[in-house]
């Protein structure tokens, strides 16, 4: 699977292709902006770049440097990512293991280039920033640039724990190798300690067009949403395109809770209560809302079903068979109370039971 395409960002790409062209890009890059806008990826789009065999303003995607890159499978391309923390209590040992751990996360990204957030405990541990060392001492194997990748470097642990670890990264930043690059990555730059930050000349990065994060979507996406669902998606992701990717999951998961609840209904009042029973009486207040929003969304779309309108998802048939558009729209409002009374301080199980118990009677 080669790289998801990079969306956006023309302003910055133009100004480090001028600079990377007349050989005054600087050899340390602090790339920031909101989470999910593709700071990363424009760190391996600049990569392409200087890698390229055409050497033109943006990379060619075709030469074998250019395909080497896509594939993360450039020798002097180094991608590091906050990991779990080695185990190995011995440095070189540690070393070893965060090497390994690093070469199976790119194995992972080969296969499956979108990617969330790291875990809450990963880091660019001390161990990785002697990795980072140990690489950058070395000379390009392919005789030419090479790049160092830091993604999310506000968890780079030398930052707080280990001088000599903090001070060698900071000589390393201060007089990198010739020919080499380093970029950092970070949703805000503060978070870094300020004699790192003040090494790097800043790239800022800012949210994406609407326009971007559809093509990336419509591009992407698989199975495709429908127009109406898109749109949705693309409104709720506020130009970025993680946001865009994690909401699909949520909103996929909310379907299907929704339609299970939908089936309780119409199936009977054992069967309901069941259901609501189920629920986590303490869900994340997001996910019952969620479910209540997708809920809705579907009464909706069966209303439309039953007028003969098209409609911009499948609707349960049952429900088809079962409402006229009235009775459909008398569940919406009851659902609408239940997502008012959800903002408040309700107990969901209890919520879900009554919303529950109210629209098998209208139904
Ligand atoms: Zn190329």
């Amino acid at each position: 699977m080669p790289l998801p395409l990079l969306m956006g960002h023309r302003e910055a790409r133009g100004r480090l292709a001028e600079a990377a062209r007349s050989g005054r890009l600087p050899q340390v890059l602090l790339v920031s902006g909101p989470p999910g806008v593709g700071k990363q990826r424009l760190a391996l789009w600049l990569a392409q770049l200087l890698l390229c065999e055409r050497q033109e303003l943006e990379p060619c995607g075709k030469c074998r440097h250019c395909r080497l890159v896509d594939g993360l499978a450039f020798a002097d391309l180094h991608w590091f990512v906050p990991i779990p923390r080695p185990k190995a209590a011995d440095p070189d040992k540690a070393i070893e293991e965060a090497a390994q751990t690093l070469a199976e996360v790119m194995e992972e990204r080969r296969t499956k280039p979108l990617y969330g957030p790291p875990e809450g405990m990963a880091s660019h541990a001390m161990a990785s920033v002697r990795l980072l060392q140990r690489r950058a001492s070395l000379t390009a194997v392919e005789g030419g640039p090479r790049i160092f990748i830091l993604g999310d470097a506000e968890r780079l642990v030398p930052q707080e724990s280990s001088q000599e670890a903090a001070n060698a990264l900071l000589k390393l930043l201060e007089e990198p190798p010739a020919g080499s690059l380093f970029v950092l990555t970070t949703v805000d730059p503060r978070r870094l300690l300020p004699t790192i930050r003040s090494r790097a000349v800043p790239v800022r990065l800012h949210r994406l067009s609407d326009a971007d994060v559809r093509a990336f979507l419509q591009e992407r996406l698989e199975p495709p949403l429908a127009p109406a669902a898109l749109e949705q998606r693309v409104a709720a992701a506020a130009g970025s395109i993680g946001a865009a990717l994690a909401a699909g999951e949520e909103v996929g998961q909310a379907y299907e809770a929704a339609e299970q609840l939908l089936a309780a209904v119409l199936g009977g009042r054992a069967g309901l209560y069941e259901r609501a029973l189920r629920q986590p009486p303490y869900a994340a207040r997001g996910e019952f809302t969620a479910m209540l929003d997708a809920l809705a969304d579907t009464l909706g779309e069966a209303a439309r079903g039953v007028l003969g309108q098209p409609t911009r998802r499948p609707v349960p048939r049952a429900l088809l068979e079962r409402g006229d558009a009235s009775t459909l729209l008398q569940a919406l409002a009851r659902v609408a109370e239940a997502r008012e009374a959800a903002y408040g301080n309700v107990n969901p199980q209890i919520l879900l039971a009554v919303l529950g118990e109210e629209l098998a009677e209208v139904l």
